[in-house]
């Protein structure tokens, strides 16, 4: 039942995220079975020793692969156009997996200054120590990236970004990098493959919080690498084999049921998205709305251009401070009050008091994240109780 990588390339994207990877079992189930086994037993030591010294192909321990989560390797590959995923336990330990599998003590990295916190952290506080150096530069300043790239080895970034939704040139960074012999890696968490396949665009590694959009219901942590063979199938993958950051069979699983109906999901996320930004422009007491479908957004034209569809995350500036926007935040009672985006709930979050309260005001200030800043993460409940939950918010400032 199993079919490679190039036979998935003759069908389109919805059937490759219902079916790729597909393999039945003797029982001849329809729903893919989760393998909830640690080992796997041998014929004869003959073919242990096979196994283990990879003369033949096949399982040996779940820490070095397991058959559900390979299904959602192969899925996910399948719909970002690759030869090769690797599935780990969550989207950090995916860009963890990155840098300890393609970087080495004194290498240096150029990133994008618009990251989730914790990417943030990781770089900066923590794979500082271990002789790996960071330079940050505004995403969308292309000319920074050209200067800071000579000597590089990775350059890194997340399109479109948390939380003021800009947008990368995916292009033109895959040609900076490549002119000075870099690799690009873009965090496609937000828009997930079935808005925008970066690989397409020049870039050569993938990087996914399945957590998110993939899961789509918020239930289970889980992250992937995405690239060609060659980049994953040798460092990368003996990272993850070795020091263990695996996805675990059940949530391979849940992402694998998240896949089927990704598609469907991301555009209705999309549409309604989109529709809420066009109300919230026209709110009196708005002072901006950033979403990349609408034409006031900067990168509106380039967002066109490599994304299908404007994705759930918006946000908006109210006119007031901080206490206006808790006052408009505390008045909801259908929105979520929490950080988590991509689910089918939607989520609302005051980032200069959560998501950007660590960071110093001006690095904060430096980030565009003003105390009236509020982001949301539309889901897929009706366009107009949104809009009437929000009216309490407004009517609450
Ligand atoms: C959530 C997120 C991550 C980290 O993923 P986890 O699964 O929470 O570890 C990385 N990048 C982006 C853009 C995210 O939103």
């Amino acid at each position: 039942m199993s079919r490679d990588h190039d036979d998935w390339k003759a069908y389109g994207p919805q059937t490759r995220a219902v079916r790729a990877g597909e393999r039945r079992t003797l029982e001849g189930e329809h729903s893919e079975p989760i393998f909830a086994t640690s080992s796997y037993v041998f014929e004869s030591a003959e073919q242990a020793f096979a196994r283990f010294t990879g003369k033949e192909h096949g399982n040996t321990y779940s820490r070095s692969g397991n058959p559900t989560v390979r299904v959602f390797e192969e899925r996910l590959a399948a719909l970002e156009g690759a030869e090769r995923c690797i599935a780990t336990a969550s989207g950090m330990a995916a860009i963890l997996a990155l840098c300890m599998g393609v970087l080495k003590a004194g290498d240096r990295v150029v990133a994008s200054k618009s990251l989730f916190g914790p990417t943030m952290t990781l770089f900066q506080n923590i794979l500082t120590r271990f002789g790996l150096d960071f330079t940050f530069v505004p995403l969308t300043d292309l000319s920074a990236w050209e200067l800071a790239a000579k000597g590089a080895r990775l350059l890194f970034l997340e399109t479109p970004t948390n939380p003021l939704i800009e947008v990368g040139d995916l292009k033109s960074l895959a040609q900076i990098a490549h002119t000075h012999g870099a690799l690009l890696a873009v965090d496609n968490s937000f828009c997930s493959p079935a808005l925008q396949t970066p690989l397409r665009h020049g870039a050569d590694i993938i990087v996914h919080s399945a957590t998110k959009y993939i899961d789509g219901q918020g239930r289970c942590l889980g992250g992937a690498l995405v690239g060609s063979e060659a980049l994953l199938g040798g460092d990368v993958y003996h990272f993850v084999r070795t020091a263990g950051p695996v996805l675990s069979p059940f949530n391979a699983w849940v992402f694998l049921k998240g896949l089927e109906t990704l598609h469907l999901r991301m555009q209705a996320h999309s549409a309604t998205a989109l529709r809420l930004a066009e109300w919230l422009e026209r709110q009196p007491g708005v002072r901006r709305v950033y979403y990349p479908s609408l034409p006031s957004h900067p990168q509106h034209v380039l967002a066109g251009r490599q994304q299908s569809g404007g994705g759930g995350m918006l946000a908006f500036e109210l006119d007031g401070g901080r206490d206006q926007a808790w006052r408009f935040v505390n008045a909801l009672k259908l929105l979520s009050r929490t950080a988590n985006l991509g689910d089918a709930k939607t989520t609302i979050t005051h980032p200069a008091t959560t998501t950007h309260a660590r960071i110093s005001p001006e690095a904060r200030k430096d980030a565009g994240v003003s105390e009236g800043l509020l982001r949301v993460s539309v889901g897929l409940e009706d366009l107009e109780d949104l809009k009437r939950d929000l009216e309490r918010g407004f009517r609450a400032c």
